[in-house]
């Protein structure tokens, strides 16, 4: 498939949701490579936010305090071939943003609306003049809710737990751990008031529990071709 981006295709904004595991990252990684694309992790950015709140004291049910703390925070993305780069107040905090303790914080922070209104726009800013593959719990819902292709990858949650503990392995954390973790994360993004964790009408939803990587990023590039096409 070469020609998803003809010169006449302007650039898409390509949203992939779905809850944690499902290997979201990888498919916008190896789609944004195809397309030319960039592709940002908009959770990155709460695990950002999280982690500033570690390091400041803050309590995570402090909606306010977490509010101010994201008006005084520089948050930035940077696409890399790996994933992207982030930049806490001009440190790269690329590291330390995936370790346990951030990642339930990250969890436990979004769930708040003042929090994720910033998140929203700086994301709608990062993302509004196309020629990129985001991916979240929201972004086709309420990120880009006219976004030009929304997936919502999902898969079994046994099935989850094991790809998420293979990625950890390396970093010392039990199997129990992992999957207390994404059980917890699942269960609050789902059920928060604010942003639910749900496909969106319009999104094509893709349970990769049987499927292949290759396969996923196949279909979800015929998906990019069909848009592709009605755009000429
Ligand atoms: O995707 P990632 O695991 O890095 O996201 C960390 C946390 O940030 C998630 O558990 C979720 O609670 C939150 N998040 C969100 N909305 C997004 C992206 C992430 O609420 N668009």
């Amino acid at each position: 498939m070469n020609d998803l981006t003809g010169p006449s295709t302007r650039k898409l904004i390509i949203a992939i949701d779905g809850p944690a595991g499902a290997g979201k990252s990888t498919i916008a990684a190896r789609l944004a490579r195809k397309l030319g694309y960039v592709n940002l992790e908009s959770g990155a950015m709460y695990r950002a936010l999280a982690l500033k709140a570690i390091e400041n004291d803050i309590s995570f049910d402090d909606e306010p305090a977490l509010a101010g703390l994201a008006d005084e925070s520089k948050i930035h993305l940077e696409p890399t071939i790996n994933g992207n780069r982030v930049l806490l107040d001009e440190v790269d905090v690329t590291q330390r943003v995936r370790e346990a303790d951030v990642t339930e914080a990250a969890s436990r922070v979004s769930v708040h609306p003042r929090v994720r209104e910033w998140m929203v726009s700086h994301q709608r800013a990062l993302g509004i003049k196309g020629g990129v593959v985001m991916e979240g719990r929201d972004i086709g819902t309420k990120v880009f809710p006219d976004a030009d292709i929304k997936i919502f990858l999902d898969a079994d949650p046994v099935v989850r737990e094991q790809r998420r503990l293979e990625q950890q392995k390396l970093k010392g954390i039990t199997s129990q751990s992992v999957a207390t973790e994404i059980r917890e994360r699942d269960f609050r993004d789902r059920t928060r008031a604010a942003s639910p964790l749900v496909p969106a009408v319009d999104a094509l939803i893709l349970d990769s529990t049987a499927l292949s990587e290759d396969e996923v990023l196949r279909r979800v590039e015929e998906a990019v071709q069909k848009k592709t096409d009605a755009l000429r």
